[in-house]
C-alpha cells in the first residue's frame, strides 16, 4: 500500500472562509447532503467529498473536478444538513476561487472578488469616459449637439466611433481571457480525470457532446431538479435569454450601423432598412427586441433576488461576488431603460448622466466578465461537456 502525503493549504481554506464559505468547518462528513442532491451522480456523488476536499484545502482536487459546476446551487443539500454547514455556499465560494485561479492577470480576479477595490474598478470606466469627453468638449450639457430636428442623440454626446474604440477591445480582451482561461481549466481537467479522459476518447463523438449540453443549458432544466429553490428555473431563465436578445440587439445595431458604408465599400446600394447611426424609432424591430431584452432582465433580475432573499434562511444570503453581479446587471438594465426615457422625454440634464452611467456599467460588465460571476456560465458549460463527454451523469 502506497502512502500519499497531504499538504493542506490553509490559505485556500482561508480564502473560501472569506469568499462565503464560512460554515465549512461544521461539515462531519455523514453524506445526508450528497443524498438529498438531485444533480449529485451515483457514481462518486457531490457534495459531500468535495467539503472534506475544502475542510483540507485540496484546491488542486477542488479545481480539476467539474463537480463543483455540476452543482447548481439549489441547496437542497444547505437545507438537510444536520450540522448546519451549507454546502451550496461552500461550493459556490469554491466557484468562485475557481474562477480566479483560471483568469488572467490574477490580480484583476482578486480585485473584482474584493469590495476594497470595488471604487477603483468602478474608477477605471469613470476616467476613460471623461477623459473622451473633455476631449470633445462635451462634459458640460449645453456643449453638447442635438440632433437636426432638435432633440437628444447619445451619438451626438459620445460618438459611436469612439463608444467603439472603447468597447471592440474590451470585447476582444474577454475574450482572450475567456479563451485561456477555458483551455487552461480544460487541460487541468483532462490532466486530474486521466481516466476519465480514456472513456472520452472511446466514447467520441464531442461535437454531439457539446450540441446536447447546449440543448440542457437552452432549456435549463436541471434547475427543474432542485427542491428548495425551484424557482429558479424561471428567474435564471429569463437573465440567461434577455443577455442572448441584448446580444443579438448590439449585434444588430452594428450593421446598422456600419452595414451602409460597407456595402458602398463593395460597390452595393445600401438596403433601406439599414438604418445608419442611432437613435432609431421605437417602431423599429431593433428597438423592440432591446426593450423587451431590457426589460425581461429587470424582471429575470428582480426574481433572482426576491428568491435569495425568500430562501436566505435555508440556502443562505449570497456572497459579495454574487451580490456585485447582480447588482451590475441591475444597474445596466434600469439605466438603459431609464437613458431612452429621458431622452424621449428630452430631459436633458437626466438623460445624459444616465446615459453616462449606462457606459460605465456596461463598461464594468464587459471588461470584468472573466472575472466575476458571469463566467460561471462558461466555467459551467465547459465542466458539463467534460463531465458529459467522459459519461458522468449531468
Ligand atoms: S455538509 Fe452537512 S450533510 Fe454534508 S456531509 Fe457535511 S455534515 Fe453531512
Ligand atoms: S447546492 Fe444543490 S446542486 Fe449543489 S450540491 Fe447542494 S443540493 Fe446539489
Amino acid at each position: 500500500m502506497s502512502n500519499q502525503l497531504i499538504k493542506p493549504d490553509l490559505n485556500f481554506v482561508k480564502d473560501v472562509i472569506a469568499s462565503g464559505g464560512e460554515s465549512l468547518k461544521k461539515c462531519f462528513q455523514c453524506a445526508t447532503c450528497s443524498v438529498v442532491c438531485n444533480l449529485s451522480p451515483d457514481d462518486k456523488p457531490f457534495p459531500r467529498k468535495e467539503m472534506i476536499y475544502a475542510q483540507w484545502g485540496l484546491k488542486d482536487k477542488l479545481f480539476s473536478n467539474p463537480d463543483i459546476w455540476l452543482c447548481h446551487q439549489c441547496s437542497d443539500c444547505t437545507a438537510y444538513c444536520p450540522r448546519g454547514a451549507k454546502p451550496g455556499e461552500v461550493l459556490n465560494a469554491v466557484r468562485k476561487l475557481s474562477i480566479q485561479n483560471y483568469s488572467v492577470p490574477r490580480f484583476l480576479g482578486k480585485a473584482v472578488g474584493s469590495p476594497s477595490y470595488l471604487v477603483l474598478l468602478f474608477a477605471i470606466p469613470v476616467v476613460v469616459f471623461l477623459v473622451l469627453l473633455a476631449s470633445l468638449g462635451h462634459l458640460s450639457i449645453s456643449d453638447i449637439p442635438r440632433t437636426a430636428s432638435g432633440g437628444i442623440s447619445y451619438a451626438k454626446f459620445l460618438p459611436s466611433l469612439y463608444v467603439d474604440s472603447v468597447f471592440m477591445p474590451i470585447a476582444a480582451f474577454a475574450v482572450a481571457v475567456f479563451a485561456f482561461g477555458i483551455y487552461r481549466y480544460w487541460n487541468d481537467l483532462a490532466r486530474a480525470n486521466s481516466e476519465a479522459r480514456w472513456r472520452m476518447v472511446l466514447k467520441g463523438g464531442l461535437i454531439n457532446t457539446i450540441i446536447s449540453t447546449i440543448g440542457v443549458i437552452l432549456s435549463h432544466r436541471l434547475f427543474k431538479k432542485c427542491d428548495v429553490v425551484k424557482d429558479r428555473q424561471i428567474s435564471h431563465l429569463l437573465v440567461f435569454y434577455s443577455f442572448i436578445g441584448l446580444a443579438i440587439t448590439t449585434a444588430w445595431a452594428v450593421a446598422y450601423l456600419y452595414g451602409p458604408a460597407i456595402m458602398k465599400l463593395l460597390g452595393l446600394k445600401p438596403f433601406s432598412w439599414l438604418l445608419g447611426e442611432s437613435p432609431y424609432p421605437l417602431t423599429d424591430p431593433l428597438k423592440w427586441l432591446a426593450n423587451i431584452s431590457a426589460l425581461a432582465l429587470i424582471v429575470g433580475i428582480t426574481l433572482v433576488v426576491s428568491n435569495r432573499l425568500k430562501n436566505k434562511e435555508k440556502a443562505g444570503k449570497g456572497s459579495y461576488f454574487d451580490w456585485l453581479f447582480i447588482t451590475v446587471v441591475y444597474l445596466v438594465a434600469l439605466s438603459g431603460i431609464l437613458a431612452e426615457v429621458f431622452r424621449l422625454a428630452d430631459i436633458a440634464i437626466l438623460a445624459y448622466p444616465v446615459y453616462f452611467i449606462h457606459l460605465v456599467v456596461v463598461f464594468f460588465l464587459f471588461i470584468y466578465a472573466p472575472f466575476s460571476k458571469m463566467a460561471h456560465m462558461v466555467y459551467r458549460a465547459t465542466a458539463m461537456v467534460f463531465a458529459k463527454s467522459t459519461g458522468r451523469e449531468i
